[in-house]
């Protein structure tokens, strides 16, 4: 067992570092509070090979592992956490799902723009009446000719305002075995966009209505039985969730810790009370140790696809540590760190958001209990089931 980096990864995080501190930082605030899709750092980023860090070369990516790319969102984010958006997008977003089961025809349409920064994609799971339920799900795709007509609306989708093209997870027919995905153009007809709505993270999500919309029959990314890949692919997403948390935990615990080192009250520094001290303290002991469990998810994955179960502690971990140390370092920092001029407020936001997208922390917290009892536990109720 090794817990440092290879020189190899030394070097590539020193590189994303230097890049950062210098495109980046000037910005950061601004990005932060812009709710739109930074493409211009997406660009950036594309030309300096950090785009599909974790997509095969011979699909126009950098054939890079998990590890890599969490390493990429570390250092991204703690100059400018909202430009580590764009690694998410990049390497672990619907991307990586859609790079690893789409046909060779769809790849050659889509994947340059999305990987030269020039284009994004959103996901469509979430539906209004299917939420961690997501099987749950009833936009329909049913076979007409050439095409697949879809019918349904899907709501929360991360990049909605901004994306040209959608990943939308659709049901062929009855039960889980029915759930696949198409993939739908912007300006399709009837596909319309609905008004922006925000999060309070301020990041803009919109409804996706599907009206009698007819997608060409190639559009299909997985058919019917695909829900399990989905999902595999699914938990690569959750890594990139997880590694932001962290990440945003860690650029609120920094900051808070500079500002502990200069800020006098009662004729001395705050680092010199021990409330504040042990604070840190615990702060430190988690960041540490939901650390270790994302590097093990991601190390393990190498460039597959993480253990459920390993994503799920890691994920269950990150977000709930990234929050709280994030919340935490707001206290530390008193009425700065509440402050919209400073990022920590920020951090707190986007990292109470992470704990409900992606698979709630409650629903980690059932699968990893389904591991600790080695057996499932059903979450449906049968008997109104049954009723019905
Ligand atoms: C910032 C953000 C970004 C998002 N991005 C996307 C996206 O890009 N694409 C997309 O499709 N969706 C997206 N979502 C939606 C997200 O996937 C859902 O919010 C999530 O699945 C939870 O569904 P829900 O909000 O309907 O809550 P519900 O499912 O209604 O759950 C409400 C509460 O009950 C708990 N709960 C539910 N069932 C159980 C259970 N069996 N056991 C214990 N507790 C339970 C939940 O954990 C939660 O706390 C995003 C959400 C957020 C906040």
């Amino acid at each position: 067992m090794n817990f440092e980096f290879t020189d190899e990864q030394n070097l590539f995080a020193e590189s994303v570092r230097k890049f950062a501190r210098a495109h980046l930082e000037k910005d950061a605030l601004g990005r932060a509070h812009d709710p739109r899709f930074p493409f211009d750092v997406a660009k950036l980023m594309s030309r300096q090979g950090l785009m599909g860090i974790t997509i095969a070369e011979v699909d126009g990516g950098q054939g890079g592992s998990l590890t890599d790319a969490v390493i990429a969102i570390e250092q991204i984010a703690e100059v400018c956490p909202r430009s580590a958006d764009v690694v998410q997008f990049g390497s672990f977003g619907p991307i990586r799902t859609f790079a690893e089961y789409g046909t060779p025809a769809q790849k050659k349409k889509w994947l340059p723009k999305l990987l030269a920064g020039e284009m994004v994609m959103s996901l469509g799971m979430t539906e209004p009446d299917a939420g961690s339920a997501a099987t749950d799900l009833k936009t329909s795709a049913k076979p007409d000719g050439s095409h697949y007509v879809i019918n349904g609306t899907k709501v929360f989708s991360t990049f909605s305002p901004d994306a040209a093209i959608f990943l939308i997870y659709v049901r062929f027919g009855p039960g889980v075995g029915g759930i696949g995905s198409v993939i739908v153009e912007r300006g399709t007809p009837g596909f319309t966009i609905g008004q922006p709505s925000s999060f309070m993270s301020g990041e803009e999500w919109c409804e996706l209505h599907f009206d009698n919309c007819r997608v060409p029959s190639e559009n299909v990314l997985l058919g019917p039985g695909g829900f399990k890949k989905q999902m595999s692919g699914f938990n690569v997403e959750r890594i990139g969730n997880a590694s932001r948390a962290l990440a945003f935990g860690r650029y609120a615990f920094n900051r808070a810790r500079e500002h502990a080192q200069v800020r006098e009250q009662f004729g001395r520094p705050l680092c010199e009370f021990q409330g504040l001290q042990w604070k840190f303290a615990d702060m430190a002991i988690k960041l540490e140790s939901a650390q270790l469990l994302l590097y093990r998810a991601a190390a393990n994955a190498d460039r597959g696809f993480p253990s459920a179960y390993e994503t799920a502690v890691a994920k269950a971990a990150c977000n709930q540590i990234g929050f709280e140390v994030a919340h935490e370092s707001v206290q530390a920092m008193g009425a700065t760190g509440y402050s919209r001029a400073a990022l920590v407020e920020y951090c707190m936001r986007r990292c109470r958001g992470w704990m409900i997208a992606g698979g709630s922390v409650e629903i980690l917290k059932n699968r990893i209990a389904e591991h600790v009892f080695d057996r499932r536990f059903d979450q449906r109720n049968r008997q109104a089931d049954a009723a019905e």
